[in-house]
């Protein structure tokens, strides 16, 4: 047994699971044990150097404490902060929470959005999270669409017998200046950090809600938009806009939404041409001058394209153009997977492929930036004293091969060494 290993067993075996101490703020293992990390290369952010530190209290430190009970030796191993994915829906019901926390644990992801979740929903398993063995998630606290909009259409595929009034009991419905005034209370009495409101090919709006083919399928008004980011911001609320074609991404950064959901281009919509992607200089210019934070989805094109394979370049070629474009200009881009079977590594990887932003900075997007969005008043995204305890160890230096980020080998969480999906 290799003395990582012994030290693995002994602090698997001596913190049982739900034994360790709840942590939605992320407050770590106070009582846990102090701990030496020897012999890794941490990341600083462009490179990896040689560095020591102590785990106190489940934080890191420089200073040795006069009493270490455990070395853990990193023995070489490549060092990052955990991974962060911004737009997910892989853990809006206990079930799918319960099986998301493994997953994204064991791919070195610690903290998730939830992009439309039902807060009443939600309340039910939020306790589950938020600890040192599980997942740290930030939940929409409204997901706000029109009563002909997404996601009904893929709600009344999954639940045919259940009608469209039920159905849309799951989110909340705006069609109107009325409307929001009328569901503005509930949603700010829930103290939400973040909202989500959904586009969908908005410049065609008027027409499309009357084509019985797009019934579910649409989005809000895009006059609603600004009113609806206005009422928010009164409120400190922050505001994720779903954005499906170009003109979505305009409405969305012209009224000032905070974050857009999705860069432009991962689908051609019906009746829709390549062109209607591709987002104008003008307004990559006004992204990145209000700071609109922009999450990436670019992978989950793999469904799309698995359907209309022969649409592969053309729609690849607006992703890069986009991407390009929005990263020359300095606009703020963030990780966002949206792959409800995957997890920000998918993402990362796919964005490779488009080889636009170099290694380091994707990594940089996944370990630092994101996290920062969702939480940003923890001291997580860096190695730096009196951050939180958490850290992935890697075999392989992942700057150099990303395929590294699929199989970590030490993974610590607030000062806790998890037994989830290692490779030696
Ligand atoms: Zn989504």
């Amino acid at each position: 047994m290799t003395s990582l290993a012994r030290a693995f067993a002994l602090f698997f075996f001596a913190l049982p699971l739900w034994a360790i101490p709840s942590s939605a703020s992320g407050e770590g293992a106070r009582d846990g044990p102090n701990l030496k990390l020897e012999g890794g290369k941490w990341f600083d952010g462009e490179s990896f150097i040689d560095a020591e530190w102590y785990v106190v209290g489940g934080r890191l430190t420089g200073q040795e404490p006069e009493k270490v009970d455990a070395t853990v030796h990193l023995d070489g191993k490549f060092i990052l902060p955990p991974l962060a994915d911004a737009h997910n829906h892989d853990a809006q019901n206990i079930w799918s929470a319960s099986r998301s926390i493994d997953k994204n644990l064991s791919a070195g992801v610690f903290y998730s959005a939830q992009m439309c979740a039902n807060p009443a929903k939600v309340s039910e398993f939020k306790g589950l999270l938020g600890r040192p063995n599980t997942l740290d998630v930030t939940f929409t606290g409204a997901c706000i669409s029109s009563s002909d909009g997404h996601p009904l259409g893929l709600a009344m595929r999954d639940q045919p017998d259940v009608t469209p009034e039920t159905l849309r009991e799951g989110w909340t419905v705006v069609d109107t200046l009325e409307d929001i005034e009328r569901v503005w209370p509930g949603i700010a009495e829930g103290r939400p950090d973040l909202i989500k409101l959904i586009l969908v090919n908005s410049e065609h709006y008027e027409k499309n809600r009357h084509d019985t083919a797009m019934f579910g399928f649409n989005g809000l008004d895009p006059s609603l938009i600004a009113p609806l980011v206005e009422r928010a911001h009164r409120d400190g609320i922050r505001v994720v806009v779903h954005t499906d074609s170009a003109a979505d991404f305009e409405v969305a950064v012209s009224a000032g939404a905070d974050i857009i959901g999705h860069l432009p281009g991962y689908r051609f919509a019906r009746n829709m041409e390549p062109a209607d992607y591709r987002i104008s200089d003008a307004t990559i210019a006004e992204a990145a001058k209000r700071d609109t934070t922009v999450m990436t989805t670019t992978g989950v094109a793999r469904y799309y394209l698995q359907a209309k394979p022969e649409h592969t370049d053309v729609l690849q070629s607006i992703q890069i153009d986009n991407l390009r474009r929005l990263y020359d200009a300095g606009a703020q881009l963030v990780i966002g997977s949206d792959q409800f079977a995957g997890t920000a590594v998918d993402e990362i990887l796919y964005l490779h492929t488009l080889g636009v932003v170099p290694n380091t900075e994707l990594i940089n997007m996944a370990v630092t930036d994101t996290p920062k969005l969702l939480f940003p008043e923890r001291e997580i995204g860096r190695f730096e004293e009196g951050a939180e305890a958490s850290l992935i160890a890697y075999s392989a230096n992942p700057l150099t091969d990303l395929t590294t980020l699929r199989s970590p080998s030490l993974i610590m969480k607030q000062g806790n060494l998890l037994n989830i999906g290692i490779s030696e």
